[in-house]
């Protein structure tokens, strides 16, 4: 499972419009569960779909409190590799086959790019919503423990009381949008190193 974080004002419809818009065409397709906070999109190939094997994909968006986590879950297959396998294994037989099967093995690895044009989409709406896995601003102010005013990031003292600052410096990984802490050597969502 694939997880990444878009932080500023984004809702999961946003992205749930977006993939369905994409999706629910050809021989995909796709439908939401769920109500505003947490919506689901089911991308999958159309049952009884004429070319290649079956495949299908859940996103998971859920609604956080300044934007929205965004999970891809594993992608299952229902007879992909096989259908490749036994393209395979025809061709080694019989060139000639192959000519056959044509529409199975485009399908197939069109199947397999799924994930990968779901991240596309989802990071395309992001940016057309002025979201991205940066920390948004406001989020970007740290809180000073004594007197509770909001400072702006990297200041190293309480714009307001003086008192120090600190390590209470919040960031985000750069590949997934995970909020780090200070003192993290890799991203706890995607082990990235920061
Ligand atoms: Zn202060
Ligand atoms: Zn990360």
């Amino acid at each position: 499972m694939e997880r990444k974080i878009f932080h500023g004002k984004i809702k999961p419809v946003d992205i749930a419009q977006a993939l369905l818009g994409e999706f629910n065409q050809g021989n995909l397709r796709a439908q939401t569960l769920g109500q505003s906070d947490k919506m689901i999109v089911q991308i999958g190939t159309e049952p009884g779909a004429v070319s290649g094997g079956q495949t299908a994909v859940t996103v998971t968006i859920q609604k956080l409190e300044d934007g929205i986590m965004v999970e891809l879950g594993q992608q299952a297959w229902m007879g992909v590799a096989a259908s490749l396998g036994m393209s395979a294994l025809a061709a080694l037989r019989n060139p000639f086959s192959l000519l056959g099967r044509l529409d199975d093995i485009a399908q197939d690895i069109e199947n397999l790019q799924i994930s990968e044009r779901i991240w596309q989409v989802i990071a395309q709406s992001a940016r057309a919503a002025g979201v991205s896995t940066d920390l948004s601003d406001r989020l970007k102010r740290v809180t000073c423990d004594y007197c509770g005013a909001a400072n702006p990031i990297g200041e190293p003292s309480c714009i307001a009381c003086g008192a120090p600052l600190g390590k209470m410096q919040p960031n985000t990984c750069r590949n997934c949008g995970y909020v780090i802490q200070a003192g993290d050597k890799k991203c706890k969502n995607c082990n990235q190193d920061i």
